[in-house]
């Protein structure tokens, strides 16, 4: 810790000596090397809970996606069920999960499939007015209206 410091003070790199980035602490190398071990333990920490909650598919069994990137981690019975605020999202999220012992309520979703859930919990009569969509009939006086004027 005090060779640290003393690279500080020296306005040397803390880890290697070598020249820092210019308004930086760190040199490129070790800044870039810091970069890439912060997201290789965020992207193990999502593994570790996808892995847990059934692995990197949809738990909806009409969609059953399996592609990681559009992949999310769903509160099955919402998020107010667990306290849990807006905030609580993503890296925060699967952090408060592993913190808990990786806790039931959690489910894999795609995002369709979330935001599907949420707008039928939230607007029950949009989404039933979505599904009835196409067997709604167009206006029949739309065409005498248009030539009207
Ligand atoms: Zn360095
Ligand atoms: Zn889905």
């Amino acid at each position: 810790m005090a060779a640290y410091r003393k690279r500080v003070d020296q306005g040397v790199c803390p880890r290697c000596g070598d020249l820092p980035i210019t308004g930086h602490l760190k040199c490129i190398k070790c800044a870039q090397r810091d970069k890439e071990t912060i997201r290789r333990t965020a992207h193990n920490l999502r593994h570790e809970v996808f892995m847990h909650y059934g692995g990197y598919i949809c738990a909806n069994s009409n969609c059953q996606i399996t592609d990681p990137d559009v992949l999310t981690i769903d509160h099955i019975e919402g998020r107010k069920s667990l306290k849990h605020n807006s905030y609580i999202t993503g890296e925060r999220l699967y952090r408060w999960i592993r913190a808990h012992g990786f806790p039931n309520g959690f489910q894999v979703l795609c995002m369709n499939c979330n935001y599907k859930k949420h707008l039928q919990d939230s607007y029950p009569s949009i989404s039933a007015w979505n599904h009835s969509i196409q067997t709604i009939p167009m206006p029949s006086n739309m065409s005498t209206v248009r030539e009207g004027n």
